[in-house]
């Protein structure tokens, strides 16, 4: 995400950090010192392990995670994909909001009896009992908030695998994208009313997100009603190991085509993808040929995937094409154009 700074990685897993986020400990640290700082980076902490909670689960079930990003409204991880088999989506969600759970179940007691009633139940930043106090009180908050029923809450998740099991997936969809609609509504409405502008821009976040989760779905259950003999386009153009990057460039401009199956004698040998011919074009020259810097390893589909599949194929593989081969033989490509042309001409036709 733009703006984001690096911070370190666990688990093979990127913990990044939007600069807005970094706003908050100077906010807080002008408005209640050391105790306001201290309060963010708890919160900070909280977050991130809430967010690694779900990333290493979803990590168990096969999911790729790119990146926990922490935002000032609070975390993201960047799922590939979210499974859709309703108990591994069901374990993912419920892990976040577990570790805050937990968190809580663990340190009431410890801190009520160091703490006391007085602090413990009047959470402030005023001292450094109350400013404890807060930060523990932080974790139940955390878990109630995403465990609400709807979109793109956790508890959405929860609600939709509970549903999914006794209806469509779309249907169950369906209900936690309009709870969502509806808490952001609501949302908006006490951040009026009570004068609560963090709220009503995560009621904007939380309607924007619900309406693309639905989105997503309803792509995903386009594509898997399509397969690749169905839009298999038998017009492309292949190039052989000896190809130069003068020639593709040729064919790039009069065929439209950006992405090269490279075959010798019949046979698929490597793949050429607009990313790599360009980065030859820059670094090596006009010279170079199809055999120097082809991938001589890349996913392939068959006729009998469904469209689905190719999408999970290309988004994983972070390529714009891929080869369709029959026993070893190649038929022709299949490209995210191909997909989004399927998308846009069906879901402009559903009722
Ligand atoms: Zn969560």
């Amino acid at each position: 995400m733009k703006g984001s700074v690096h911070l370190f990685k666990v688990g093979g897993i990127n913990i990044d950090i939007h600069i807005t986020f970094l706003l908050l400990p100077l906010i807080f640290g002008f408005n209640y010192g050391l105790r306001g700082v201290f309060v963010i980076f708890f919160v900070f902490f909280c977050v991130t392990v809430h967010e690694l909670m779900h990333s290493l689960q979803a990590k168990r079930f096969g999911v790729k995670v790119d990146q926990i990003i922490l935002l000032p409204i609070g975390g993201m991880a960047s799922l590939r994909r979210i499974p859709d088999n309703p108990k591994e989506e069901f374990i993912v969600a419920i892990s976040g909001p577990l570790f805050n759970i937990l968190f809580a179940l663990i340190f009431f007691f410890p801190l009520y009896k160091i703490l006391g009633p007085e602090d413990f139940f009047h959470p402030s930043l005023d001292t450094w009992g109350q400013t404890f106090a807060y930060a523990f009180w932080i974790n139940p908050l955390l878990a109630f908030f995403n465990l609400l029923p709807a979109f793109p809450m956790d508890g959405g998740r929860i609600l939709r695998a509970f549903l999914a099991q006794r209806m469509s997936y779309q249907k169950a969809t369906r209900i936690a994208v309009q709870l969502g609609h509806i808490f952001a509504i609501l949302f908006i409405f006490l951040g009026i009313r009570y004068n609560h502008l963090l709220l009503v821009i995560i009621a904007f976040f939380v309607y924007f997100a619900a309406s693309q989760e639905g989105a997503q779905v309803d792509l995903r259950m386009v594509l898997r009603r399509f397969f690749v003999s169905d839009i298999l386009n038998p017009n492309f153009t292949t190039v052989s190991p000896r190809t130069t990057i003068e020639e593709i460039l040729g064919l790039i401009f009069h065929t439209h085509q950006e992405d090269f199956p490279v075959v010798e004698e019949g046979n698929l040998v490597g793949f050429l993808p607009r990313g790599e011919i360009i980065f030859a074009l820059h670094q090596k020259g006009r010279n170079v040929t199809a055999g120097e810097i082809m991938r001589k390893e890349f996913p392939v589909v068959g006729l009998e995937h469904s469209l689905h599949e190719v999408h999970t194929k290309l988004e994983n593989s972070n390529l714009r094409a891929l080869p369709v081969v029959k026993e070893g033989r190649l038929l022709g490509m299949v490209t995210w154009e191909d997909i989004g042309r399927i998308y846009s001409l069906v879901i402009n036709r559903a009722p």
